[in-house]
């Protein structure tokens, strides 16, 4: 098949995501049609090579065509690829469900294994409740969750969801929620200011647990980055406090690591910089370094004894499973890539790099249209403004992100951008020179789409 030919039974034949499809008849909207990957790289049909900035929807993090992992794979396929997991077992499953077990110090003790980030969340809304309604308390039937969030696109996934954009459409169809302020530091709805913040936004969670929390089941976040609501960062302070609350009026933290697991933030999981431990984990993204699909929900005793009981009535058992569940080849590259991270010393290892990113952000500090920059471990984001004292957001339609976008691939880098942020969320392998060639060319982009002279 041709380039063209390509791109023509791709327009005819597929239904793309997250994409306005009429939009497609613009040629400068065209995919661009990957055909390799190499590290950080990745490389289009003309041979053309783009820095995978996004790692590959957040979630490839050893680069691609990684030799180790490519191997486990192979051999993994040969012994046994897939099997049923109701009635059946496999070691794949066993080793990865020990290790990471080990590895949060055994503060959560079972794994539900799914397929994918949303599902992960299906399994942990569903668990709260029937938690809830086997303590005897099924009348706490409601979540929390907060404004900007975004926890996947299956109905309870978008049920807990409030980006506007992605969501509205579906409220008919969806279970209700109360929602919280989003701890949107650089547009604090308190008005805060940074220095003093008190997390004041944590107000708005108290006042809903003061007149509901008997019909509360729990509170569902994203900790420390509210990823796809806009790269939106937050202190680890909110998620102790949060905690503390979440005890003191009875109700479950559950905390959606989907994009910031496996390191994302520096740490296992971003909750560890709180200090607490959630009572329901979600992970997924950066679980098999982006080879293959494979999510986790992690539980603690509390709640997994909780079902733990001759199932006399029928309703005490967890009915809840994917065709895929603990798929054995997604299982064996997960426990490769918790053992590669092992052997990098992987917190140590990210270390150097983030004070790296830390460092070549600041040039875009004097640019004018930049209006915040923000950094939490292995992900980094410039909020472009329209007017940087005002704050006042560019307006969807002028596509200033777009544009920078397009800009990037002439330049060498896939700068997909999230609403107004320019972001980086790179695999870890990323060099600090290729940081810094990263960072460039989107300054280069920045600038020629919003132009500006020192
Ligand atoms: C991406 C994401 C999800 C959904 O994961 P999918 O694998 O795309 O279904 C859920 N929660 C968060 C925080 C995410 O970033």
């Amino acid at each position: 098949m041709n380039k063209q030919e390509i791109l023509d039974d791709d327009f005819k034949y597929i239904w793309r995501p997250f994409t306005p499809m009429k939009s497609l008849e613009n040629p400068e909207n065209k995919p661009i049609i990957i055909t390799k990957g190499k590290g950080i790289y990745l490389e289009d049909i003309d041979g053309n090579k783009y820095i995978d900035s996004v790692s590959s929807w957040w979630t490839n993090t050893l680069g691609h065509a990684n030799e180790r992992i490519n191997k486990v794979i192979t051999n993994q396929i040969n012994d046994i690829e897939h099997v049923i997991f109701g009635g059946c077992t496999h070691i794949p499953a066993v080793k990865f469900a020990k290790n990471i077990i080990n590895l949060t110090n055994n503060s959560l003790k079972h794994v539900f294994f799914s397929d994918n980030g949303s599902t992960s969340v299906e399994v942990a809304l569903k668990m709260a409740y029937q938690y809830q309604v086997l303590k005897g308390h099924s009348e706490k039937r409601k979540f929390i969750a907060l404004k900007n969030s975004y926890h996947g696109d299956t109905l309870g996934a978008v049920s807990v969801g409030g980006v506007n954009m992605y969501h509205k459409v579906y409220k008919p169809l969806l279970f209700d929620i109360m929602q919280a302020e989003s701890p949107y530091c650089y547009r604090c709805p308190m008005n805060c200011k940074k220095e003093t913040c008190d997390t004041e936004c944590l107000n708005s969670v108290e006042e809903i647990l003061k007149s509901n929390s008997k019909e509360i089941a729990g509170i569902i976040i994203e900790p420390l980055v509210q990823a796809a609501g806009g790269m939106i960062m937050y202190p680890p302070k909110y998620i102790t406090k949060l905690k503390h609350l979440c005890t003191k009026y009875n109700i479950l933290l559950i905390d959606d690591e989907v994009a910031t697991g496996m390191y994302r933030t520096g740490k296992l999981f971003a909750y560890e910089h709180a200090g607490i431990v959630p009572d329901i984990v979600c992970s997924a993204k950066g679980l098999t370094a982006g080879y293959m699909p494979f999510s986790i929900t992690l539980t603690t005793d509390e709640i997994y004894n909780a079902f733990y009981v001759d199932d006399t009535d029928g309703y005490r058992t967890f009915y809840h499973g994917h065709t895929f569940t603990a798929y054995p080849l997604a299982a064996a590259v997960a426990n490769e890539t918790l053992e590669i991270y092992k052997e990098m010393n992987i917190e140590e290892y990210l270390k150097p790099k983030i004070a790296k990113f830390k460092q070549e952000l600041e040039k875009f500090r004097k640019h004018p249209n930049v209006g915040d920059i923000r950094q939490t471990g292995m992900i980094s984001a410039i909020e472009l403004v329209k007017n940087k004292s005002t704050k006042e957001p560019f307006k969807y339609e002028e596509g200033a992100g777009k544009k920078i976008y397009i800009e990037g691939l002439k330049l060498g880098a896939i700068l997909r951008p999230m609403w107004n942020c320019i972001y980086f969320l790179t695999p870890y392998i990323i060099t600090e020179e290729e940081i810094k060639k990263l960072t460039d060319i989107a300054y280069e982009a920045l600038t020629r789409v919003l132009p500006y002279k020192e």
